[in-house]
């Protein structure tokens, strides 16, 4: 990668004065990075404009691609966040600020197995950087990414390092941003490093099967086309093969038998409008067998990181199973770049509103109410000890559930989570005042988990107030802060130790019922 490559890349998305500045932030990170090398021995400035290239490539805003160019200047080299603000602005300075208190809080962390950083002060930067603004961490994946696709230079133990932590870490969170396609990639890769033997052997066993399996599945694809034509429905039609991660990951969940793998490629239709995912599926439906527990409609009910496609899987009369996906142009960009698909070119106002927005979760889509949340956590750290790693471990990490007010609002909550939690995400007012709870219709436990959609109501009375047996009741670190905080103002903690109050509390409902 050159400098002459990636203007000529950006020059498709960017207006005049950006590629100015963008030729401006090269030269500065080239002259800051002179005498650097990377490990495979090419001049340092490749990686950097790599990644910024990346950051083209992904549609992300002008000062974002900046802050590719430059984010490893300030770590690495003599420059200074001052010289970048003077020089490219607040936001791009902010950006690169925050990709280095990333890199710096990532060296904290002792025990990268555990993935979380040691020290609470490490974990504060590294929460803040993601929890004020998105990019940040959009960057770190372009860098990652980049960084995995060179790890053939590094020694093995540090190739096994970043693999496990790219796994573990990078991936997750591009899943979470719903990143799909960064995702799998970051996988591949790690995976190849991770289990070398085994990736070559069930890519052998991959490319084996698909020669067939193309070949049978070109007829259908056919068959399907001429059928849609027919209803003057417009589509496209494209083959998807699994990544070879996830075919591991399935076989070791079905215990090895790849004849069970139905979906080794999948056909994959992009229409014109939501109505026409839905007529599509039916026409498909009437000409095949649908394998009936297997269809999913992630439209009306998006995956947790705002996925959303129509899945099938049918069987044809000569009795080959073949998976579809359904889905608009629109979604289909959202599922291959999540996030990053939100962030226009030129409208510099879209991206604003991912950015340091201190307002109520409401203003985040329901899949990205998680980012809010982290801020909030993230301004809190330090000054509350209660928050724990493992608090935070799932919050981050951990798989996400959708429910719903009886209004038909979503919130966005970390599988687990019990009422109280849903009943703190909405107000800490109703939270407060909450009596019982009705989920779908029904009286609900306090003690019972929510499922993936779940209508929950909050039944509230004037006269009710937070208990200290509530502590037991909440599992997010944002419930938790808030009740913690009224429990306070009412005088129920600090004054015996939290211990000591969970076992009187205990002690009291026990004689009560
Ligand atoms: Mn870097």
């Amino acid at each position: 990668m050159n400098k002459r490559e990636l203007l000529n890349y950006a020059k498709d998305f960017y207006e005049e004065d950006q590629l100015l500045e963008l030729d401006h932030a090269i030269e500065y990170a080239k002259k800051a990075h002179t005498g650097q090398k990377r490990k495979s021995g090419e001049p340092y400035i490749i990686h950097p404009l790599a990644v910024a290239y990346t950051l083209v490539d992904w549609g992300m805003d002008i000062d974002t691609v900046l802050a590719g160019v430059l984010h490893d200047t300030v770590e690495d080299t003599d420059a200074t966040l001052e010289e970048i603000e003077n020089l490219f602005g607040r936001d791009v300075a902010f950006l690169v600020d925050g990709v280095t208190k990333v890199s710096q809080a990532r060296a904290g962390m002792r025990d990268l197995n555990s993935y979380l950083p040691q020290t609470k002060d490490n974990l504060s930067k590294l929460l803040i950087a993601v929890g004020q603004d998105v990019r940040v961490i959009i960057i770190k994946l372009a860098d990652r990414l980049h960084n995995m696709s060179t790890l053939q230079h590094m020694k093995p133990e540090k190739q096994i390092k970043i693999a496990r932590e790219s796994l573990e870490v990078f991936a997750p969170m591009a899943d979470r941003l719903g990143m799909g396609r960064v995702r799998m990639q970051i996988e591949e890769l790690a995976f190849s490093y991770l289990d070398p033997a085994e990736f070559k052997h069930l890519q052998s066993v991959m490319k084996k099967r698909l020669g067939k399996s193309t070949r049978k599945l070109g007829v259908v694809r056919t068959e399907v086309e001429r059928e849609l034509a027919k209803h003057n429905i417009n589509v496209e039609i494209n083959g998807r093969v699994k990544s070879i991660y996830s075919l591991y990951k399935k076989l070791v969940k079905l215990q090895g038998n790849i004849d069970d793998v139905y979906d080794l490629m999948a056909l994959r239709i992009i229409v014109d409008n939501n109505e026409d995912c839905y007529r599509v599926l039916g026409i498909l439906h009437s000409m095949y067998q649908p394998m009936i527990s297997r269809i999913k409609d992630y439209i009306a009910v998006p995956k947790p990181n705002g996925y959303q496609s129509l899945h099938t899987t049918v069987l044809t009369p000569n009795k080959q199973i073949v998976e579809f996906q359904i889905r608009t142009q629109e979604m289909h960009d959202y599922a291959e770049r999540g996030l990053a698909a939100s962030f226009h070119y030129h409208e510099q106002k879209s991206s604003k509103d991912y950015t340091r927005k201190k307002g109520s979760s409401s203003t985040l889509p329901a899949q990205l109410q998680w980012i809010t949340q982290l801020q909030e956590i993230a301004s809190r750290l330090g000054e509350d000890e209660e928050i724990s790693r493992d608090q935070l471990n799932i919050d981050l990490f951990g798989n996400r559930i959708f429910v719903y007010s009886p209004k038909g609002d979503i919130y966005n909550l970390p599988e687990g989570a019990l009422p109280l939690d849903f009943a703190y995400l909405v107000h800490s007012d109703i939270a407060r005042h909450a009596y019982s709870f009705r989920v779908n219709g029904m009286i609900h436990a306090f003690d019972k988990p929510l499922q993936n959609g779940d209508v929950v109501e909050v039944v509230t009375r004037k006269l009710s107030s937070p208990k200290q047996a509530w502590q037991e009741l909440v599992t997010t670190s944002h419930a938790r802060a808030k009740l913690r905080m009224q429990l306070r103002k009412l005088g129920l903690v600090e004054s015996i130790s939290s211990a000591a109050a969970i076992i009187r509390d205990k002690a009291s409902r026990k004689q009560k019922s």
